[in-house]
């Protein structure tokens, strides 16, 4: 068994963990401990409850000295996410002599002022901690560590910019950890303008087989959407998000469900922070049932109860597979992950389940009324709906592809 004193931890450090339960590393902890103790710059990918507050919290707390100002700075998206973090500090430096201070919006700024100046670390939420700069009240001169976590989850709230001041007011040579759900065009750009030799490390993906229930149809790609209003109207679904690997493909299909009198919206990675997390806000309060999605709505993004998530078409990348079923049957609920495979997607799907330990239950083919499929303007451009490619059978006319009636 791996002991975090094999980690070279304090024993003081190592008692608090213990006391906590914390013993044995978890698989991330044991990878990027080392590493962010060893000075590297650091992305961790991983997921709220993969123990990555560990993987940037231990090596702060073994590196701070005490009494010798702010020199570890944690940036959160929440307020809850701040008040989770310092508690674990808290709780694990309980025998170390070191402080931890709190910043967040919306509460007196006197009694942070005072934290702030007998502190070794701060942890707060952007628009607080600049707030802090500008009055003087947060030194950021002796930062040697700087923590940006859930740090998608800071971009798609349009913090961006706030991010990049507080990153410009710390000393160049800080190191920085950052953790995310998913790396973003806004996250590479960050890493690309301010990390030096970078490591990246990633959470192993979990699938919770027993709750979450992947199922397949073989379907010709001109049957696709028509299959896809059937099952929408056959399945008992609450909320619904349907995922496509091109925007093009997003719009399309959003606008065809609309159409059928399905009320969808959509979300995709054109659009703007703002009108994404509106979508994202509608959809979680129930007033959209159904979401169609490009990758962007795949990580990071806190969506709440989807009892279903359809497949539309597949990414290339494997890993986009397990985080778009991931969106569903979480927080111990159940969800049924159902994708609409036609000959394109074969070698993505077999690429997936030659990668990971998981696997799918073909269903049987459904009889279905044919709909139209409006292509509009975009679908002379759109690659994914190229109907010359297949023939047009009808669905009960037995499989069209190579595997046969195979589970993947
Ligand atoms: P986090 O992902 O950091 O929010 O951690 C999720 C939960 O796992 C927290 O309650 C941690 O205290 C706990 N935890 C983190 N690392 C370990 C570990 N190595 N062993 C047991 N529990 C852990």
């Amino acid at each position: 068994m791996t002991s975090f004193e094999e980690l070279k931890i304090k024993p003081e450090l190592a008692r608090a963990l213990k006391d906590e339960g914390i013993v044995e590393p978890t698989a991330i902890q044991y990878r990027t401990i080392p590493l962010v103790l060893a000075g590297k710059d650091l992305v961790g990918i991983s997921e709220t409850g993969s123990g990555k507050t560990a993987c940037f919290g231990i090596p702060l707390l073994e590196k701070v000295q005490p009494k010798k100002g702010v020199q570890g700075l944690i940036l959160a998206p929440t307020r809850e996410l701040a008040i989770q973090i310092s508690g674990e500090l808290k709780k694990w430096s309980k025998y170390l002599n070191l402080k931890t201070a709190i910043v967040f919006g919306g509460v007196g700024i006197e009694p942070q002022i005072r934290a702030i100046a007998e502190s070794e670390i701060v942890v707060g939420t952007p628009g607080r901690l600049l707030d802090h700069l500008n009055r003087r009240t947060l030194n950021l001169s002796k930062i040697n560590y700087f923590v940006l976590d859930e740090a998608d989850k800071m971009v798609e709230m349009g913090f961006i910019e706030d991010i990049e001041r507080i990153l410009s007011a710390s000393p160049r040579n800080r190191q920085i950890i950052l953790f995310g759900a998913t790396i973003s065009s806004e996250i590479d750009y960050l890493k690309k303008k301010y990390m030096h030799d970078v490591v990246v490390e990633e959470t192993e993906v979990q699938v919770k087989k027993d709750l979450l229930k992947q199922y397949y149809y073989d379907v010709q790609t001109h049957e696709k959407f028509s299959l896809l209003v059937h099952l929408l109207k056959k399945e008992k679904t609450g909320r619904v998000i349907i995922f496509c690997s091109k925007r093009s493909t997003v719009e399309l299909v959003n606008q065809n469900l609309r159409e059928q009198g399905i009320k969808s919206e959509m979300i995709h990675g054109k659009m703007t922070q703002n009108k994404r997390m509106t979508v994202i806000e509608r959809f979680n309060k129930g007033k959209i049932d159904y979401l169609v999605a490009s990758a962007v709505a795949s990580r990071g993004l806190d969506i709440k109860d989807v009892t279903h998530v359809f497949n539309y078409d597949l990414s290339q990348d494997p890993q986009e597979y397990i985080h778009r079923i991931g969106r569903t049957a979480r927080a111990g609920e159940s969800g049924k992950a159902i994708t609409l495979l036609s000959s394109q997607d074969h070698d993505a799907f077999r690429a997936i389940f030659s990668r990971y330990d998981i696997g799918a239950e073909e269903l049987p083919r459904e009889d279905f009324p044919k709909l139209k499929f409006q292509t509009g303007m975009q679908s002379r451009n759109s690659r994914g709906f190229d109907r010359r490619r297949e023939s047009r059978g009808s669905s009960r006319r037995g499989n069209g592809n190579s595997f046969g009636r195979r589970r993947y």
